[in-house]
């Protein structure tokens, strides 16, 4: 199995995530990839079962302390934002049911989604207008050439099937002077070398894994580069993640969050707290001609 991201031969083992599925690991561009990826079919089933609700995806109308939650979350990337970009058009690829374009709109930009759900891409629309929401994939959309200000995919990169496919896409609907912000887990963390095979980003839906340096090489390949790198933190709160670890379950994490959400009075586990979870936030420029 070649390297996905940069085509080279040199991949290893890095361990084994199920009986029939593998991280192999990139020793050319240093990417991590799932191998073999689950077919869309086994992606329909794991997505309708009920610990997908965990993944924040399937939010309904409104879910008061997760929206809370979300849109602190969102704030902070918007402030990131803000420090190059004040104003425009903003696309926000794997948008949901919208929260972060509505967090953008009240900011003064003009929201965008893509949206492959067509259950969140529909809330999408209610909230930002029918012709400011696509439902399928940012390859499928016809949004014209070099529209976009900017573009933002938080948690979205991991999930696609050809990086480099995805963020060509997004180049090409990005203004010359526009930037694309990325947010994804980031491998070269802590918590990766700490929790190794049990690291909670490592799941058969998370197709691919980055750094710095194979974000980078990723970037390069689609005529981009990075700007600028963080470590990222989300809002969280207790409430969130007792319903998050009792769906996705977690040798030592699970038991942990159960004896704070029992400990706590509601209103502590409803309050957010700022933490850095294995991921990281980059920005993309264009690379000048
Ligand atoms: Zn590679």
């Amino acid at each position: 199995m070649d390297c996905i991201v940069c085509g080279s031969p040199q991949v290893e083992i890095k361990f084994d995530l199920m009986p029939e599925r593998q991280i192999l690991c990139c020793l050319k561009c240093g990417v991590e990839f799932l191998y073999p990826q689950m077919n869309d079919e086994e992606l329909k089933k794991l997505y309708s079962g009920n610990s997908y609700q965990a993944l924040g995806v399937q939010d309904t109308r409104d879910n008061g302390s997760t929206k809370k939650m979300k849109i602190a979350t969102f704030r902070l990337r918007l402030s990131l934002i803000r420090n190059y970009v004040t104003t425009g058009k903003v696309l926000d690829v794997g948008c949901a049911t919208g929260y972060f374009l509505e967090a953008a709109k009240e900011e003064g930009f003009q929201p965008y989604g893509v949206e492959l759900s067509e259950y969140s891409s529909q809330i999408a629309k209610d909230k930002l207008g029918e012709e400011n929401v696509f439902c399928g994939t940012l390859e499928q959309c016809s949004f014209p050439p070099k529209m976009f200000d900017v573009i933002t995919m938080s948690d979205l990169i991991q999930h696609v099937r050809i990086p480099a496919q995805t963020l060509s896409k997004a180049a090409g609907l990005l203004k010359d002077d526009g930037l694309i912000m990325i947010m994804m887990p980031d491998t070269k963390t802590v918590s990766n070398n700490l929790m190794g095979r049990r690291w909670t980003h490592y799941k058969p839906e998370h197709f691919f894994y980055f750094s710095h340096g194979s974000m980078s090489y990723l970037a390069g390949k689609c005529n981009l580069h990075i700007m600028h790198y963080e470590k990222s933190k989300k809002a969280l709160n207790i409430e969130y993640l007792h319903t998050q670890y009792n769906a996705y379950r977690h040798w030592l994490l699970t038991p942990v969050v159960n004896l704070l959400h029992a400990l706590l009075p509601a209103k502590a586990r409803k309050k957010n707290f700022y933490f850095s979870i294995g991921e990281m936030v980059v920005i993309l420029k264009k690379n000048r001609p």
